[in-house]
C-alpha cells in the first residue's frame, strides 16, 4: 500500500510549513483576495472566518466520484465560510450563512481519526483554503495519533500559489473546480477578480505537485481530479476550460463534468443583468454537448 505523502515529510519541515501558514493568516494572504485582515487579532476578511477551525458537518460521504468515495466512503469535513462569493452556491447555508460551529485543532484532529476508524478511504477537506493553518496543525496532531489515509483538498480552484506551496507533499489528492473561463463571469457571479487566470495557475501547480490521478484497486491515492459544473447558457466557457485542461494540464486528467446546477442561494433574488439563464437548470442538450467537447479533446477519464 502506498503511504500518504505527509508520512514521508520530515517533522521539522512539517512544523515549518505550519508556522509559515499561520504567518500568512495574519495579515491574511491565504487566498488570492489578500484581505490582509489581522485574523489573530479578531479581524475578519471576506471569508468572515477567525483562526479556529469552523466546521458545518463531517462524516463518510458516498456521493463523490467513484475513486474518491470507493466502497467505504470519503471522510468529508465541510468547512464553514468561503473565499469566493458565488451567488448560486449550491451549499449557500454553509458558505454564506455560516452554518456550523467553531472547534479546536484537537477536535479537528479527533474528527480526522474518527473518519479513518469508520473505514473512510481518505480525509476530504471541503472548502479548506481559508482554514489551512488550523488544518495543518490538526493534521500534525492526527498523524501522531496514527492517521495514515490520503488527504483530499476539495477546493473552488481560487488558490494562491504561496499557500499551495505549503501543501506540497502533504496533500495527496487535489480536487479543484474550474468554474468560469471568462473573467466577467467570475466578477458578476462570484465576486472574484481574475478567476480564470488564478485558477489556471493553481491547476498547473497542483498538477506539478501531484500529477495525474493515480488509483490503487480502483481507489484514488494521489493526483489531480478536476470538477466542472456546466452552467446554463455558458457552454462556450466550458469549451475553453476543457481546451485548457487538455492542452496545458494533461489529456490524462480525470475530469468530472457535472450537470446538477440548480438556481440556488442569492441568484434567485438578485440575478445580474445578462445572466437570466442562471435561473434555469442545464438542459440535456447543453450537457451532452460539453461531454462531446471533452471527448473530442481526448479527456475521457471521468466520462462514465
Ligand atoms: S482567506 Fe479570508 S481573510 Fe484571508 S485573504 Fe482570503 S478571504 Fe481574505
Amino acid at each position: 500500500m502506498t503511504l500518504p505523502g505527509y508520512l514521508t515529510i520530515p517533522e521539522n519541515t512539517f512544523n515549518a510549513r505550519i508556522h509559515a501558514a499561520w504567518e500568512r493568516s495574519s495579515p491574511c494572504m491565504l487566498c488570492p483576495r489578500q484581505c490582509m485582515a489581522l485574523r489573530k487579532k479578531g479581524e475578519l476578511g471576506f471569508c468572515r472566518t477567525g483562526i479556529h477551525p469552523h466546521i458545518a458537518s463531517y462524516g463518510p460521504h458516498f456521493g463523490e466520484e467513484g475513486p474518491i468515495s470507493g466502497t467505504r466512503g470519503s471522510g468529508t469535513v465541510f468547512f464553514t465560510g468561503c473565499t469566493m462569493g458565488c451567488r448560486f452556491c449550491q451549499n449557500y447555508e454553509i458558505s454564506h450563512d455560516r452554518v456550523g460551529q467553531e472547534i479546536t485543532v484537537h477536535d479537528l484532529a479527533d474528527i480526522f481519526l474518527y473518519l479513518q476508524e469508520r473505514g473512510c478511504h481518505n480525509i476530504n477537506l471541503v472548502t479548506p483554503t481559508h482554514q489551512v493553518p488550523a488544518i495543518l496543525e490538526s493534521l500534525r496532531i492526527a498523524i501522531k495519533g496514527g492517521l495514515q489515509i490520503p488527504i483530499v483538498y476539495n477546493t473552488s480552484g481560487y488558490e494562491s500559489p504561496g499557500t499551495l506551496s505549503l501543501l506540497e507533499g502533504i496533500i495527496d489528492i487535489y480536487m479543484p473546480d474550474f468554474k468560469f473561463a471568462d473573467e466577467e463571469t467570475g466578477k458578476n457571479l462570484s465576486c472574484t477578480t481574475n478567476y480564470p487566470r488564478i485558477c489556471e495557475e493553481a491547476l498547473r501547480e497542483m498538477h506539478r505537485q501531484a500529477g495525474d490521478l493515480t488509483l490503487e484497486d480502483g481507489i484514488a491515492i494521489r493526483g489531480l481530479l478536476i470538477r466542472h459544473l456546466v452552467l446554463p447558457g455558458r457552454t462556450s466557457e466550458s469549451e475553453k476550460i476543457i481546451k485548457f485542461i487538455a492542452e496545458q494540464i494533461s489529456r490524462d486528467t480525470w475530469l468530472n463534468i457535472m450537470d446538477q446546477y440548480r438556481p440556488a442561494g442569492e441568484i434567485r433574488k438578485t440575478c445580474p443583468d445578462g445572466y437570466a439563464d442562471m435561473l434555469r437548470r442545464v438542459s440535456d442538450k447543453e450537457f451532452v454537448h460539453v461531454r462531446k467537447v471533452a471527448e473530442k479533446y481526448g479527456l475521457v477519464r471521468g466520462l462514465e
